[in-house]
């Protein structure tokens, strides 16, 4: 005589938590939906749709959510745009003499069409270091800028390091150039 009162009860709380699950997993699909679609577009309206096509469509809708949604997100594709600007970049600066803009390997150390210098071995391990590099990377030998480069950039401030004579060298090499530039004044 009361089981059917009991299990009047029990149906209807088996009722309410089987409800409440599947409204929590309704919200839960929403939710991700909307947080998922949002980190793919910055298109207001297909946000709008995405959020619509699951509210209203649930599971199927998630599925085709998920079939038609952007295949990268915004942060996905934003470092593939990083690593391919990299890419080319690399490309760019490595990979032609910044001399003559011939095609050159990443291992040369002079251009074999100029003899543009392109990088230095380290005196101390051998390895290669590129010319704007203070001190190599690899044994951590300060890395001094050679004499041949000294003689092409003149760019290249002298280091503290360096030897009198040298400074005086590059004095004397300057000094004809300032002549030349007063004899016009004279004449
Ligand atoms: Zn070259
Ligand atoms: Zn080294």
């Amino acid at each position: 005589m009361q089981l059917p009162a009991n299990l009047n009860v029990y149906a209807a709380a088996a009722l309410f938590v089987i409800g409440a699950y599947l409204v929590a997993i309704y919200i839960g699909l929403v939710v991700w939906t909307f947080r998922d679609i949002r980190s793919r577009t910055r298109d207001v309206l297909g946000q709008i749709l995405a959020v619509l096509l699951v509210a209203v469509f649930t599971l199927p809708g998630v599925l085709i959510y998920v079939l038609l949604r952007p295949k990268e997100t915004l942060a996905e594709e934003y470092e593939r745009s990083l690593a391919e600007e990299a890419v080319l970049q690399d490309l760019h600066e490595r990979r032609t003499c910044p001399s003559c803009q011939r095609r050159i390997e990443e291992s040369f150390v002079l251009c074999p069409y100029c003899e543009h210098r392109l990088r230095d071995t380290c005196v101390n391990c051998g390895e290669l270091v590129d010319l704007d590099w203070i001190v190599c990377p690899h044994c951590g030998h300060p890395h001094e800028v050679s004499e041949q480069e000294t003689h092409r950039s003149k760019r290249k401030t002298v280091r503290a390091t360096s030897t009198e004579p040298a400074e005086q060298e590059h004095a004397a090499e300057l000094e004809p150039v300032l002549e030349q530039g007063a004899e016009p004044e004279e004449s």
